[in-house]
């Protein structure tokens, strides 16, 4: 399974996947048709669109896409009046092949309501759209603190070195927000120090780890005594210190 990072629009990544063996091609969350024809073109084909929620930011290229290349697009069926041009409506938990390739749905609400994230099991690769970020988690627009908070724990529980793609690269904003508050956290100081060699040479910061995000992402560390000391709740239970930080990071 190849994976390609897109850049599109100032800070969004659309992937392309590519499945050598049956050569099936397939796409996370176009934004915008440009940007991703650039790729597709080297392989002629686009078999499969996939998208994690209904933002215009990540479905933007579908229909452009969907035209030129009669491509099959797949999405949560109760966000099927919200995403264009559905045409295969994914369940929770559902497992799904395109060519060789097996994932699992992973419903992560909180971002949006119907948002989900890829989960390919065999080779443990993730696409979270906008619920897990390198660093960060989405903003809570249309659910409630306790989805995404749920959402971010499934993710949580994945296999430790299970790849992370994400929707953004947020990653500098990210960092300096965990930094303010988990200051002494040795992982952060050096994962920031990867990032900042990353950022220098103009390359994603994505992939990151479950395993790096554990240890370093605020926002998957809310039942660590000193990150609630920090925030100034002392002895808060998890998912108010989840909600505190959120709260800080919507107006960082
Ligand atoms: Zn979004
Ligand atoms: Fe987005």
């Amino acid at each position: 399974m190849i994976v390609e990072v897109i850049p599109c629009l100032s800070d969004n990544y659309s992937y392309l996947i590519h499945e050598k063996e049956s050569n099936t091609v397939s796409i996370i969350d176009p934004s915008e048709f440009y940007a991703c024809e650039e790729i597709i073109k080297k392989y002629k084909k686009l078999d499969f669109i996939l998208n994690t929620h209904h933002h215009s930011d990540h479905v933007d290229g579908n229909l452009m896409l969907k035209k030129k290349y009669g491509s099959k697009i797949l999405a949560f069926g109760m966000e099927k009046d919200r995403i264009p041009g559905i045409d295969i409506l994914l369940e929770e938990n559902q497992t799904h092949k395109i060519g060789n390739l097996e994932f699992r749905v992973i419903f992560t609400p909180g971002h949006t309501k119907g948002h989900i994230a890829f989960f390919f099991m065999k080779e443990k690769i993730i696409f979270t759209g906008d619920t897990l970020f390198s660093l960060g988690c989405g903003r809570i627009f249309e659910g409630t603190h306790e989805e995404m908070f749920n959402s971010l724990n499934k993710i949580k529980n994945l296999p430790p070195e299970t790849k992370v793609y994400c929707g953004h690269e947020y990653t500098k904003n990210n960092y300096e927000f965990c930094l303010e508050y988990d200051k002494d956290n040795t992982f952060l100081k050096k994962k920031k120090l990867f990032i900042d060699q990353k950022l220098r040479d103009k390359s994603p910061t994505i992939p990151t780890t479950i395993d790096d995000e554990l240890k370093t992402n605020i926002f998957l560390r809310c039942d660590n005594e000193s990150v609630k000391k920090n925030i100034g709740i002392n002895n808060a239970s998890d998912i108010l210190t989840f909600k505190k930080l959120r709260d800080l990071k919507d107006s960082f």
